[in-house]
């Protein structure tokens, strides 16, 4: 049984990351300052490579294969991000990596995909089962699978963000993190608990699919069907054990943002900080704006996690 990463694992993987992912900017906003009557720190992580914090999880995982691994390289699955971190960081490592991916998925990330260099499996994921097609690929390859959150090289490389962003900006009293399988607020978690004690930190659902949150407040993992929401990245049914352990420790509630909030702020970026922001990349911001925290007078952190949309579907939204 692997345990549990740490603070630690989180500096590991700082240093692996370094010289290959981007260290992304922190940008303000004086208009969001004056909405939110706070100090708001957004880190931007729609400007990391592949366009979204994925590619810290995905390549801190891979460079932690040894020879063998190496040479049969990795296989996953995905719809969206971790496809195309997976994808990128392989390459980069020179690895073979084959991605499962839904055919339904759009065809901008299948290209994304294959454009890093992946071998693209498609399925149908009504009919076929993922995780047997999964285990065959690892048996027949002798691939190592590597999935998009519940692995704890994974989380270690998501918080790789927010570790940046506190020893940029220093301590905060409000952090809010999108939350889909939990990898980005798990690691998230262990990066303030460690820099900034006192921090508040929320991971932010599409209120469609509170599965997180229900899991948090219950005490035990919630499944639900894959919900409906614009936030595509966030459509996870469920939370994954590593995952949960840390959120439950380590976070200190778990709020959700209707899509039309999440349509309000993307327009926001779009318009007043000039920025290309998915969907699933506002649940923070959104839920710092309409989730009822108090936020007046204090130091509040953003993560904006990614801004891979298609921009046809990009402008229909903004068209809502
Ligand atoms: C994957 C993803 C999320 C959710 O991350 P988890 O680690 O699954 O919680 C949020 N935003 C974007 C842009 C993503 O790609």
């Amino acid at each position: 049984m692997t345990t549990l990463p740490t603070y630690a694992d989180v500096v590991a993987a700082a240093d692996r990351l370094h010289g290959h992912a981007h260290r992304t900017p922190v940008l303000r906003s004086r208009t969001a300052d004056d909405m939110l009557g706070a100090s708001v720190f957004f880190k931007c992580e729609n400007f990391q490579r592949m366009g979204a914090f994925k590619f810290r999880g995905a390549f801190n995982a891979l460079s932690r294969f040894d020879a063998v691994q190496r040479l049969a390289g990795v296989v996953t699955f995905s719809s969206g991000n971790h496809a195309q971190a997976v994808a990128l960081s392989a390459r980069i490592l020179g690895m073979p990596a084959v991605i499962l991916m839904p055919s339904d998925a759009p065809q901008a990330k299948i290209d994304a995909t294959r454009g890093y260099g992946g071998e693209v499996i498609l399925f149908d994921r009504f009919k076929e089962d993922r995780e047997a097609l999964l285990q065959a690929l690892a048996r027949e390859r002798g691939m190592t699978m590597i999935p998009p959150f519940d692995h704890p090289d994974v989380m270690a490389g998501q918080g790789t963000a927010v570790k940046e962003l506190l020893d940029e900006v220093g301590e905060l009293d409000h952090l809010f993190v999108c939350l889909g399988g939990g990898g980005l607020l798990s690691g998230s978690a262990l990066a303030a608990r460690a820099l900034s004690p006192r921090c508040k930190i929320y991971g932010v659902e599409p209120e469609a699919g509170n599965d997180g949150q229900q899991s948090f407040r219950s005490g035990q993992i919630v499944r639900i069907p894959t919900p409906q929401t614009i936030a595509d990245g966030a459509q996870s049914q469920a939370l994954g054990h590593y995952t949960f352990a840390v959120i439950q420790r380590d976070v200190d509630d778990v709020l959700t943002a209707t899509d039309a909030q999440l349509v309000q702020a993307m327009r926001f970026f779009a318009e007043r900080m000039k920025m290309v922001v998915e969907p699933t990349g506002c649940l923070g911001f959104a839920a710092a704006c309409h989730a009822g925290v108090p936020l007046v007078g204090q130091r509040v952190g953003v993560v904006i996690s990614g801004g891979n949309v298609d921009l046809g579907r990009f402008g229909e939204l903004l068209a809502l």
